[in-house]
């Protein structure tokens, strides 16, 4: 567990100095700990020994990129991560891979925008249900722990990054429903989320590759998905 100190933490990745320094300003002045961190590796250390509530991260950095640093991330830890991104190309790549990026902002950006990302991306993991010991299960093969938030094909836990989690999550609390994509973004990525229906998509597809054919969620056509 984080310490009362710690609970308000933030790192960020940054390794242009003006930039890291703006955030700095901004992130402190609505009521973070910032630590900042110039490099990914440098980052990855803040991460481990401070346990932040979020991490700010930009993807060109001088050792491993944000890519990268996310993915080492994950593989530790499912604190929310802000990309930072300079090119346009680098938004697909956030949705494609499967690194649980929680949203993106593209440069030149305003730090009053970060702040009111970072305050939004805080305020979803809040609404989470924190002492719900409900375990539903899909079918017979998965089960979707909400409190662990812990997805487990034939008992054996299956990694997925936060959005995949409270996308299935959400599914399953709903099975058998057709759910429109809409409802699903609204629903996963709350509504001031900036994104399209291809975040859905590129999310159901990695659903399925990493929980396997045996799950049964079906594309409805014209509307969006339903699980069960
Ligand atoms: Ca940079």
């Amino acid at each position: 567990m984080s310490t009362v100190a710690e609970e308000r933490a933030l790192v960020v990745v940054e390794d242009d100095p003006h930039i890291a320094d703006l955030l700095d300003l901004y992130l402190r002045e609505a009521g973070f700990r910032v630590l900042q961190a110039s490099t990914g590796e440098r980052g990855l250390e803040l991460i481990d020994t401070h346990r932040p509530v979020m991490v700010v991260l930009d993807i060109g950095l001088p050792d491993i990129d944000g890519f990268e640093v996310c993915r080492r991330i994950r593989t530790r830890s499912s604190v929310p991560v802000l990309f930072l991104t300079a090119r346009d190309g680098e938004i697909d790549r956030i949705l494609g891979l499967e690194l649980g990026a929680d949203d993106y902002v593209t440069k030149p950006f305003s730090p009053r925008e970060i702040v009111a990302r970072v305050k939004a991306i805080l305020r979803r993991g809040q609404a989470e249900p924190k002492a719900d010991d409900t375990v539903i299960a899909i079918g017979d093969d998965y089960s979707v722990d909400l409190a662990r938030r812990e997805v487990t094909h034939r008992s054996t836990p299956v990694a997925l990054a936060t959005r995949e989690f409270d996308l299935v999550a959400h599914l399953a609390r709903n099975q058998g429903i057709a759910l429109s994509r809409q409802q699903l973004l609204d629903a996963v990525w709350g509504a001031d989320w900036m994104g399209d229906d291809r975040t859905v998509d590129v999310h159901v597809r990695q659903l399925r590759k990493k929980l396997g054919d045996e799950l049964p969620l079906a594309t409805v056509w014209g509307i969006g998905y339903r699980l069960g």
